[in-house]
């Protein structure tokens, strides 16, 4: 069990990667060649951006995830990654065509990379040509949204997967397997906070009507999909306010939040977010054992990390994208149980999207999270 592809499936496996530590650093080299499986999951990638970009580069390492399509609303890029991923022409679509890919056989799965709020039409477009669909965060605008989202994927019979790629990370898993096994003890506080200092005032990142939101949206989900895997629970209550430095720039979308979290247990996790500051990322769980440290936690990586036994070592860094790529294939090519990114689980992280911004609305109000 020393090759990098055991390494991959142990860790969509779930299985701790800890056990792994004693592996020679070669095993889980970036640099390692790449030996690819029989069996491919083929991907077509929706709006070919700069996450797009990141996707394509990160599959050209994985062993059982292959891209051979496109969708884009821009020619040029098409002819781009024609040409640097050998994609041939009956697998490229536009935004007008994309059902046709309904009759093509050679596409397993659709990667939807497009802004925010276009991802609920996408989504639907996707599921009515019977291929599953991997979504992008935040899965939709609104929990009412994901509800469709996930309705009509279900009824197409088809997988619906958020690109939830810390899923996958090492460090991620092992804090969840040492919150899992019982060695941090009984969680008792959670600290996660994710920002940055957004640039462009153009973007489309800014504009409420392809964002649906700000940072919250955008990043502020890390921290709070981190806080319930910190905990293993979901929240019960919400309370959230906000706070505009630059009520320009930041007109249509919130700029900073922060946010509490309250836990059946008894747990609070106090979380943030922002688009107007940077050196803003840190996960801190705490229980009555133990804790661990992520920082950075929550960005393409490498992730550090530290617990009260010292620091993490985990195997050297492979891209996060690969990682899920790869485990997401093992999963779907394989009929393994789903992993803890799927479109109901985006749908827990939209509920409590939506209490944070009632509780700003209503001036820091606590909101209870009703579940249904
Ligand atoms: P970009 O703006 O770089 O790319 C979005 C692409 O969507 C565009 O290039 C375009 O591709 C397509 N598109 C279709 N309609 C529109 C429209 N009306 N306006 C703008 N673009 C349009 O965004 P990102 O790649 O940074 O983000 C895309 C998604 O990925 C977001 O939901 C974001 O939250 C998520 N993301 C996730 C990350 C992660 O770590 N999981 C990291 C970064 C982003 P084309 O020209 O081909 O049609």
């Amino acid at each position: 069990m020393n090759s990098r592809r055991d390494f991959l499936q142990k860790v969509s496996l779930g299985i701790g990667v800890t056990a792994l530590a004693g592996l020679p650093a070669s095993a889980a080299a970036p640099s390692a060649p790449v030996v690819r499986a029989e069996k491919q999951l083929r991907v077509a990638i929706m709006g070919l951006g700069g996450y797009a970009n990141i996707v394509a580069e990160a599959m050209q390492k994985c062993t059982m995830a292959t891209l051979v399509g496109v969708v884009s609303g821009t020619p040029s890029k098409v002819d781009t990654w024609k040409k640097k991923y050998n994609i041939p022409d009956k697998n490229t679509y536009n935004y007008e065509t994309v059902s046709e890919i309904k009759n093509n056989p050679d596409i397993d799965i659709v990667y939807v990379t497009t802004p925010n709020s276009l991802h609920h039409k996408h989504v639907l477009q996707i599921a009515a040509t019977g291929k599953h669909v991997i979504c992008e965060k935040p899965v939709a605008d609104n929990a009412k949204q994901t509800r469709e989202m996930i309705a009509a994927c279900e009824k197409a019979g088809v997988k619906f997967y958020i690109g939830y790629r810390l899923h996958f990370e090492p460090h991620t898993r092992e804090l969840i397997r040492m919150r899992e096994s019982g060695e941090l003890g009984k969680i008792m506080h959670v600290n996660n906070y994710m920002g940055f200092k957004s640039g462009d005032p153009t973007q489309w990142r800014l504009k409420k009507a392809l964002a649906g939101g700000g940072a919250m949206m955008d990043v502020g989900v890390y921290a709070l999909n981190g806080a319930r895997y910190c905990t293993g629970e979901e929240p019960i209550w919400v309370t959230a306010q906000e706070t505009k430095t630059d009520p320009i720039k930041f007109k249509e979308v919130d700029e900073t939040i922060t946010f509490q979290l309250g836990f059946p247990s008894g747990v609070i996790a106090n979380c943030g977010t922002t688009y107007n500051f940077n050196n803003f990322e840190r996960l801190y769980v705490i229980g009555e054992k133990g804790f661990v440290e992520l920082s950075p936690a929550f960005g393409y990586g490498p992730i550090k990390g530290r617990t009260n036994a010292g620091p993490m070592n985990m195997p050297a860094h492979i891209p996060h994208q690969t990682l899920q790529m790869d485990g997401l294939a093992d999963i779907i090519l394989n009929n393994k149980p789903d992993p803890h990114i799927t479109g109901h689980e985006g749908l827990k992280d939209m509920i409590v999207v939506d209490a944070v911004y009632e509780s700003i609305r209503k001036g820091g109000q606590k909101i209870f999270i009703n579940k249904a």
